[in-house]
């Protein structure tokens, strides 16, 4: 058989896992009967096991060496080699014994952080903790590095970025957002948010209209924690949370979710026959939805554009005028929680996580230290006393599902969202108007040309140098934080 071919029907072959697994795994989330689960989860780690041995089987690693010793690939084709070499040589380092103790260990270390973040007992998490930054640092040694240990680390989060660059990044942000949070005016009117979930749902489907997400092709659920999963490239499906207290989760919870979703949507097809479907970076991917919910979604022109259609379904708003409607939605304060932060404290919140576990990985810091450095960066950054271990340091499950590094991605979300932007402006000064008047395929059809269809054939940094003619800079987010919320 050509090799090409060979090559390709690898990846179709495990795209079609995938796509049982993620069905499988929406079906459990959203309508699964509740007594199915244990069934449930032995197919699914089944079916994942399957997968995992055809990327790691001897029979590719030959395909592997063929496709390195064969001439005339196309460019997307030596992309895809690289690509899969790297993850296939990642894999490989890792003894499967030890990887199976670390798997058991993880589960048991995210049933331990549960009920320690229930009780407020760090003592209880601290000691798995401790092991699973063994393994880390171990695997980080197993992967290999040149500067700094967690560098080996962020390559399943961010290909190609380094802590020399997210020092740079990172510090220069923190810098800004300082001053600027300390100097925020205060509070806002209270409002009234709450609104029943039969009307929530109308809205959310009206503002996905808006922004133009693909329902032909995609398909909005309710869950408890909602998400973005992709079963092909053609059903792309998202859930949101209804809470009646306060509409603002669901409305732009839907419309961040439905910017992964758009992302996923129109990466070009072709691509996952070479195993490069699927986002640049969880970086990128996050910039995606927060270009949709912050940078469409909580801007004027939009807001402007749907109120007086809330105001019609929520009679408590009829009342209010725009103004003071637009300021609750961008109310922005120093908090406690990270998922509950706004779009101002947001980085601070990831910034504090990722200076704690760099020093972890290089040994810089102790887990029994831990919680006391939290709560001093948590003073010094955003001037918030920690009250309780449950609402500082053990209140995210990254740490205990093994996830170091995976925290700068959501940084560089908001970082990457402001410079697409500012060049998607700069390109189209209509932006706004598009917006105000809803017309959002042209914003789709730039996402699409310059950032989407891409897939993983450009690594973060390649991606914004392409598109923006410049690297990496926390300029335009601070520009575009300033404007919004600065006093000046
Ligand atoms: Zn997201």
């Amino acid at each position: 058989m050509e090799l090409t071919k060979q090559w390709r029907d690898h990846f179709k072959q495990l795209r079609a896992f995938d796509e049982a697994i993620s069905l499988l795994y929406w079906d459990m989330r959203t309508q699964m009967p509740e007594q199915s689960a244990p069934l449930r989860a032995e197919t699914i780690g089944y079916l994942s096991t399957e997968a995992f041995k055809r990327q790691t089987s001897d029979s590719f690693k030959q395909l592997l060496e063929e496709m390195e010793a064969a001439n005339g690939l196309t460019a997307t084709e030596k992309r895809s080699l690289q690509v899969a070499k790297t993850q296939y040589e990642r894999n490989a380092k890792i003894p499967a014994s030890e990887y199976q103790a670390y798997v058991t260990l993880v589960s048991e270390a995210e049933t331990a952080w549960e009920k320690a973040k229930e009780q407020n007992d760090w003592g209880m998490f601290a000691p798995f903790l401790k092991k699973i930054l063994t393994y880390q640092r171990k695997f980080a040694d197993y992967f290999g590095y040149d500067a700094h240990p967690y560098d080996a680390l962020l390559y399943d989060f961010e290909p190609g970025m380094t802590v020399a660059q997210l020092d740079d990044l990172f510090e220069t942000l923190r810098d800004e957002l300082v001053p600027l949070i300390r100097n925020l005016p205060g509070g806002t009117a209270s409002l009234d948010w709450s609104m029943n979930e039969k009307a929530q749902e109308r809205i959310c489907h009206d503002w996905m209209r808006v922004v133009d997400y693909d329902l032909s092709r995609g398909r909005l659920d309710a869950t408890v924690h909602p998400f973005e999963i992709t079963i092909n490239r053609r059903d792309v499906r998202i859930t949101t949370k209804y809470d009646e207290a306060d509409f603002r989760n669901a409305l732009f919870g839907t419309m961040h979710e439905a910017g992964h979703a758009t992302y996923e949507q129109q990466i070009d097809e072709s691509l996952d026959e070479l195993g490069l479907g699927g986002g640049a970076s969880m970086g990128i991917h996050e910039s995606q939805s927060l270009f949709f919910e912050n940078f469409v979604g909580r801007s004027i022109a939009f807001l402007k554009s749907v109120y007086p259609n809330l105001q019609a379904e929520h009679h408590a708003l009829q009342d209010v005028d725009f103004e003071t409607f637009y300021a609750g939605v961008n109310e922005a304060k120093p908090s406690l929680i990270r998922i509950e932060a706004d779009e101002l404290t947001y980085s601070l919140h990831i910034i504090i996580r990722y200076e704690l576990e760099k020093a972890l990985i290089q040994g810089d810091l102790s887990v029994d230290e831990l919680p006391a450095a939290w709560n001093k960066l948590y003073k010094e950054y955003l001037g918030v006393d920690v009250p309780s271990d449950a609402k500082g340091v053990l209140q995210d499950v990254h740490w205990a599902g093994g996830s170091f590094g995976y925290f700068p991605s959501y940084a560089l979300g908001l970082i990457y969202a402001a410079q697409l932007t500012e060049s998607l402006r700069a390109e189209h000064p209509d932006f706004e108007t598009w917006i105000a008047t809803g017309e959002f395929a042209p914003i789709k059809q730039w996402l699409a040309t310059n950032v989407h269809r891409h897939g993983k054939t450009l690594t973060p940094n390649e991606l914004i140098r392409t598109v923006t003619g410049e690297d990496i800079s926390v300029r335009p987010l601070v520009r575009y934080l300033t404007s919004k919320y600065g006093t000046a």
